[in-house]
């Protein structure tokens, strides 16, 4: 059986890192991770920290560190993550949370971290070709010219673009989350822990430039 592997994906939204994690989660058979699942789970379990969570979203506020490194923290201890590992997903976010994270898997450290890499103009072009129904929310992907009128092949609804998925809604979001994570890409980085992977290309050969990365990292150790 193939080890269990220890990871944080980072990349932009658009970059394909859902759909990479799923499968990165099925080849080393850990748990993919993602912090808006695991913050929504805590919050519908109605854990001490979820509670304080959902009084901050009820608030309009975002989540700050302490909870997001406490909801995660619970999340990591869980026998399935400590006995194979995990991927992370949209954590950490701030230096702050990278090292909370790094006092926190001392014992069983982070194997590597990947920055999955596609140009700004590629992930623009992707989101802006996003279509969704309003009525029933099957997701469909405009090529070309489109119908005025797009009606869904599930159940007759409109199809339509999102209102956040016009280019210039795309470009604040990517603004925002590059100067977000900016230190945090320096941090991992200026320690040499940090692996770009090319993400440009079919999901199967993105898939392959991640697994070989990823066993690199781990023979090195
Ligand atoms: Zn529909």
């Amino acid at each position: 059986m193939i080890p269990g592997a220890r990871l944080i994906i980072l990349g932009r939204q658009g970059a394909g890192k859902g759909t990479q994690c799923v499968r990165l989660s099925r080849h080393y058979v850990v748990p993919h991770i993602s912090t808006g699942d695991v913050l929504r789970a805590a919050v519908r379990e109605g854990t001490e920290l979820g509670k304080s969570a959902k009084e901050v979203m009820d608030a309009g506020g975002l989540v700050g560190d302490e909870i997001m490194i406490g909801i995660v923290n619970e999340r990591l201890s869980r026998d399935d993550a400590r006995a194979r590992g995990y991927i992370l997903d949209g954590f950490p976010r701030t230096v702050p949370q990278a090292k909370a994270l790094d006092d926190m898997t001392i014992e069983r450290p982070i194997d590597i971290v990947i920055d999955l890499v596609v140009p700004r103009d590629l992930v623009v072009q992707r989101i802006s070709s996003r279509r969704v129904c309003r009525d029933c929310g099957t997701n469909y992907v405009a090529s070309g010219p489109t119908p005025v009128l797009w009606i869904c092949e599930n159940c007759g609804g409109d199809v339509v673009q999102r209102d956040d998925d016009t280019p210039e809604a795309i470009n604040r979001r990517l603004d925002l989350y590059e100067t977000q994570t900016a230190p945090l890409l320096q941090f991992y980085g200026d320690a040499g822990r940090m692996v770009d992977v090319d993400g440009v290309g079919t999901p199967d050969e993105v898939f392959g430039r991640l697994t070989q990365a990823i066993d690199t990292a781990r023979r090195r150790r």
